[in-house]
């Protein structure tokens, strides 16, 4: 490709005082194509692009989509996996104003339509691999958008979705159109939708200030910086991929591209491209660990890793630390622009032994440095709950990198920002060293004999047995006890002779008895789209199997 920078890249992001610019990511492009704009900003297969490149293929499209009466306000949906063209359109919408709603690429198609229209899409660009869910999402909508499809030669199936191919759209685009921030850092630059595993959907507005704030809080976090090469392990669509879609291309990394997470995919691309940073849920982990010994490989460097969205047992951080990774442990939830919060390592850790320092790393941890602040509260009284390590409490936030709110959704933006806190909705007690520790989410704890049951902590047993790979544990309702703790186990591969039995005394060995689970089903785990046990229909079986 050639190399289209243009001197209009050398003007700042707004024209205004000396002493103000409002926030936004788009700077970080700007600047990157101006520093580096020979170096290769993302990789495809064999596919390069350079920051020059990204930088005026990111405005060709700005260009064209003006050309389609796209502007400030206006929403553009974008249905694709980890590709360049996901790339682009982190900066070719938002900077004309427009807000990019990257849509979850698991998706059924009635959830697709009911984004499309909630979100008031005008413009859906799909890749062409989801083309049987795009097109009947389409049919579902009154009022469809103009959709415009990524042909990817790495797409696997699929076919021609709408009338416009995206290279053919941005080529008629200008490679010099205008580069401006927002007028407010307040406006929205993006639309993301939870998992909506409790109801429909919700639309969380993002804003450019803390979209700028959290991508460099990420990358100050994880180290990363113009000599990383950051493999796309973790869906851009999730909260735009943890903000690493704006917080790589700020610091001029190199973007690794990858349309499928598969151990025997991941394992050589660290190796054939110098893969310095990942990030996953823990899911992603457990892949790895338990992929066959003929695709694992060690590496020379350490490959850091952020593993959070869910809470990575400790003995998954041990596994990854004996492979030769380094993990960092983040929590964030989707209303926080992805992580918020840091297991911070500290220095004395290095001089304990590995599981008692991976217990110490699987704690969520202490605010990011771009969050205000963090604490655990009692929702009920609104008072911080003593740093004993005991009392249970929300776990809540506050500061830059919250969301506006949920689009057309007032009430549930004031329930969630009720007392001036974002609530979490994840119960949490706050250790001596001020470090916090999730261990369930509200919905999830096990209420058994008026004892409260973490489900993360019966999972943290489960997960150091050598013939287990996966646990998830639910409430089950018990006739005595109200509730009792039902555990799902997915055994690995090889070992054939694990039994109910045999996992209850284990548990009997290893967690006070009222703890222990009551019964124990055998199974691979339902997980979500971004990785995540769906404890809602585990907590279906459970009661269907009590
Ligand atoms: P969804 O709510 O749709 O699953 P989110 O990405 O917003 O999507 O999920 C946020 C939730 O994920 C948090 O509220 C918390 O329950 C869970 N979570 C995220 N990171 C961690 C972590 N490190 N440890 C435990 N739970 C986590």
């Amino acid at each position: 490709m050639s190399n289209e920078l243009s001197s209009a890249a050398n003007e700042p992001l707004a024209k205004g005082p000396a002493n103000y610019t409002p926030l936004s990511p788009m700077s970080f492009l700007r600047r990157s194509a101006q520093v580096y704009p020979d170096k290769t900003a993302i990789i495809h297969g064999n596919r390069r692009e350079s920051y020059a490149d990204f930088f005026a293929r990111s405005r060709r499209l700005a260009s064209a989509l003006a050309g389609q009466g796209i502007g400030k306000g206006d929403t553009v949906a974008v249905m694709a996996p980890n590709i360049p063209e996901m790339l682009e359109c982190h900066f070719g919408i938002p900077v004309l104003g427009a807000i990019l709603n990257a849509i979850n690429i698991r998706l059924d198609a009635a959830t697709v339509a009911f984004i499309l229209e909630h979100g008031g899409a005008k413009v859906f660009i799909a890749d062409r691999q989801y083309a049987p869910i795009v097109r009947d999402a389409l049919e579902q909508m009154a009022n469809p958008p103009i959709v415009i499809d990524i042909n990817d030669p790495q797409a696997k199936g699929g076919g021609v979705i709408g009338d416009l191919e995206y290279e053919t759209f941005i080529a008629a685009g200008d490679p010099e159109h205008p580069w401006q921030g927002p007028a407010d850092e307040w406006e929205s630059i993006a639309l993301n939708y939870t998992s909506g595993t409790t109801g429909n959907p919700k639309g969380v507005v993002y804003h450019h200030r803390g979209a700028y704030l959290n991508a460099i809080g990420n990358a100050m976090t994880f180290g990363v910086n113009a000599e990383s090469r950051y493999l796309w392990t973790l869906p851009m669509f999730h909260c735009n991929g943890w903000t690493y879609t704006w917080g790589v291309t700020a610091v001029g990394g190199t973007h690794v591209c990858l349309r499928d997470v598969d151990p025997a995919l991941i394992f050589p691309m660290i190796a054939e491209h110098g893969v310095t940073h990942m990030c996953g849920a823990p899911v992603v982990l457990t892949a790895l660990i338990h992929a066959p010994d003929s695709v694992k490989q060690r590496f020379e460097h350490k490959v850091e890793v952020a593993t959070g969205g869910a809470a990575p047992p400790s003995a998954v951080i041990e596994q990854m630390e004996a492979m030769g990774f380094r993990v960092t442990h983040l929590y964030g939830m989707t209303e926080c622009f992805g992580p918020s919060t840091v297991c911070a390592w500290q220095p004395k850790w290095g001089e304990l032994p590995l599981d008692t320092r991976a217990a110490k790393m699987a704690r969520q941890g202490v605010e990011y440095m771009t969050l205000e602040a963090q604490d655990i509260i009692d929702p009920d009284t609104m008072t911080p709950v003593p740093a004993d390590g005991q009392t249970i409490g929300e776990l809540m936030l506050r500061g830059n990198t919250v969301m506006k709110g949920y689009l057309k959704n007032p009430s549930a933006t004031d329930e969630a920002f009720r007392g001036g806190w974002l609530h979490t909705g994840d119960l949490a007690v706050k250790h001596p060293d001020g470090y916090i520790e999730i261990k369930d989410r509200a919905k999830d704890i096990i209420i058994s004999g008026g004892e409260n049951i973490s489900s993360l902590e019966i999972e943290e047993v489960l997960y150091k047995h050598p013939d287990i790979m996966e646990a998830a544990v639910v409430a089950a309702p018990h006739e005595r006890w109200g509730e009792t703790p039902c555990a799902f186990v997915t055994p690995i591969a090889e070992v054939g002779d694990l039994t109910a039995e045999k996992v209850i005394a284990y548990c009997r060995d290893n967690l006070a008895h009222f703890k222990c689970p009551t019964r124990i089903v055998f199974g691979p785990l339902p997980k979500t789209s971004t990785g995540k046990v769906q404890k809602f229909a585990l907590r279906d079986t459970a009661r269907g199997t009590s």
